[in-house]
């Protein structure tokens, strides 16, 4: 049986930090689906389908990475496209809680869809898509966190928006 692994987030916009976990996950499962949250309860800045193309484009190169969006619960979209696993990143000790807490909502809810964690590349322990729109806001050097094409796409919001 394939080992399919759903990787799910709000990608607001993805960062190196998302694409390192997303590339490691792609030699270690058959098939990864990157899943963007389509959550109408968080303010993104990019649309979902702005998400989708921008992750799309970054990872145009790993074959069985597949991009997707998902509203309502992750354990029943994972098991819509037969996935048996989610795949998360961990950052600091300060991600810990937050994702010890949705892990075990998640068994909860289905004890057939495991939980791996990744830990990051120290170089994007700090790295968030909140700290990169911040720093992109004010015109700060953001080269060595985005993929160029999601820099470009950043600049031009916040020409747009001013
Ligand atoms: P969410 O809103 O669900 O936290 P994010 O888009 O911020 O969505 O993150 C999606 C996943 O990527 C999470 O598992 C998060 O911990 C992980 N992640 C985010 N930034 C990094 C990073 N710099 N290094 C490793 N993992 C990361």
């Amino acid at each position: 049986m394939a080992s399919i692994a759903v990787c799910p987030g709000s990608f607001d916009p993805i960062t190196y930090g998302h694409l390192d976990i997303i590339r490691r996950g792609a030699k270690v499962f058959d098939k990864v689906y990157v899943v963007v949250l389509n959550n109408s309860a968080k303010n993104p800045l990019f649309t979902v389908q702005e998400r989708i193309s921008l992750i799309q484009e970054v990872t145009k190169d790993i074959p069985n990475v597949l991009v997707d969006q998902f509203s309502g619960l992750l354990v029943d979209y994972a098991k819509s496209v037969n996935a048996t696993a989610i795949l998360r990143g961990l950052r600091a000790v300060s991600d810990f809680e937050y994702e010890m807490q949705i892990t075990s909502m998640n068994r909860f809810l289905n004890d057939h869809v495991e939980t791996f964690f990744m830990m990051t590349n120290n170089q994007y322990s700090f790295l968030s898509s909140s700290i990169v729109k911040e720093a992109a806001k004010y015109h700060g050097n953001i080269k060595e966190l985005v993929p160029p094409v999601v820099e470009k796409e950043l600049l031009r919001k916040y020409n747009e928006n001013k």
